[in-house]
């Protein structure tokens, strides 16, 4: 439906945004390259403590273009959150590769670390390890990497974060972003920060982001006339949209904290309903907070999330589903899933709120009374 009144997570933007794309535009470098590009790319990666960016079209390309440059071919294994969106999944078959999906613990709701384990032990005892992991920071909060990156070392296997939802975010202290091998974040409409559309792959290994480049310029050959020797894509972000990303990233503590905000209005507004509960957040991590997701058991409240989410929707709210896990979307059936209860249950129970920086007190408590009227109704 459209014609929200209010939005599940709506750019966040303003004057400093319209000074900075202006001032790009001025300068004449209206293309996929220019100083906006390189600064975006110095920024972001200072930011989450990479030493290198590529600043793309969507967070898809980056994921895309990372699973590329760690070798991913057709018929290879690559370990995988199932409980993302469905671009995470989506660029392993790009490359042809077979995901292996990797069920959430009910502490996190990010990848069980022990099922990792589990898996990564079995295939190596079987000499099958995967080519790759790409775990996902879900709803702005850090997976364990405590125990997952080691993991990873130790069989040898390339860790590639979605950081997609947590720009900001930290664990340990240490920012989203800079836990695996490669990350990536996502600058679409809806996201943290917002370039309208667009994605970054940062990476600690400079050769693999100048292949990442290289591959996202259309594998051109640094010679005059136009030679390739590969396949490439035209995945580079457009200058101007990289001036609205640098306005964006200046203001990203306010928009985190802000989002904190909302999260933990929702929380004191609404813990007190028996059968509501919260996605957690772990001991040492602060999340962004993307989405607040709220849960519902049906063992103490006869409410479906979607009843809540309909009468949102009445009032022209925008509430929505959590996401679907992969394991159980036609578009990767048959592909295999390790363990796959607990998001199967997260996704029966779920229902993200409006959560955008930029919504207002007042708006956030329209949504706080229908929740708990909805709730009174059907208790
Ligand atoms: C949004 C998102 C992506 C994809 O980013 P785009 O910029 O929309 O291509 C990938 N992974 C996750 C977890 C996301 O939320």
């Amino acid at each position: 439906m459209s014609g929200f009144r209010i939005y599940l997570s709506p750019p966040h933007t303003g004057a400093l945004e319209r000074d900075f794309v202006l001032r790009a535009l001025d300068s004449g470098w209206v293309a996929p390259l220019g100083p906006e590009v390189d600064a975006f790319e110095a920024e972001a990666a200072a930011r989450v403590q990479m030493p290198h960016g590529l600043a793309l079209a969507s967070g898809t390309a980056a994921l895309h273009l990372a699973l590329r440059v760690v070798g991913v071919e057709a018929g290879d294994a690559v370990l995988c959150s199932t409980f993302t969106f469905a671009a995470t999944a989506n660029a392993i078959r790009y490359c042809g590769g077979v995901p292996v999906f990797i069920d959430s613990d009910q502490h996190s709701w990010n990848m069980d670390p022990e099922l990792l384990a589990e898996e990564l032990e079995r295939r190596a005892a079987a000499g099958a390890l995967p080519r790759a992991v790409v775990c996902v920071d879900l709803y702005g909060q850090c997976a364990d990497y405590a125990v997952i990156r080691p993991l990873c070392e130790r069989y040898g296997v390339s860790l590639i974060e979605d950081a997609a939802e947590a720009l900001g975010a930290s664990l340990h202290g240490k920012p989203a972003g800079s836990f695996g091998d490669l990350a990536i974040l996502s600058f679409n409409g809806n996201k943290i920060l917002t370039t309208s559309g667009g994605g970054m792959l940062l990476g600690r290994r400079r050769d693999w982001v100048d292949r990442a480049r290289y591959l996202a310029t259309q594998a051109r050959e640094p010679v005059a006339h136009y030679e390739h020797r590969e396949v490439g894509y035209n995945y580079r972000l457009s200058n101007l949209l990289a001036a609205v990303g640098r306005a964006q990233l200046t203001r990203l503590e306010a928009f985190v904290e802000r989002r904190r905000v909302i999260r933990s209005r929702y929380v004191e507004a609404l813990s007190d309903l028996p059968g509501i509960g919260f996605m957690p957040e772990l001991a040492r991590a602060r999340s962004t907070f993307w989405l607040t997701c709220l849960s519902v058991d049906p063992q103490r409240v006869a409410l479906q999330p979607e009843t809540l989410r309909l009468a949102l929707q009445e009032q022209r709210i925008e509430a929505r589903p959590v996401w679907k896990p992969m394991h159980l979307q036609p578009a990767f059936e048959g592909f295999g899933c390790v363990g796959g209860k607990v998001s199967e249950q997260l996704f029966q129970r779920g229902l993200c709120l409006p959560s955008g920086s930029s919504l207002s007190d007042a708006e956030q408590d329209e949504v706080i009374a229908i929740v708990r009227q909805t709730w009174r109704d059907h208790s």
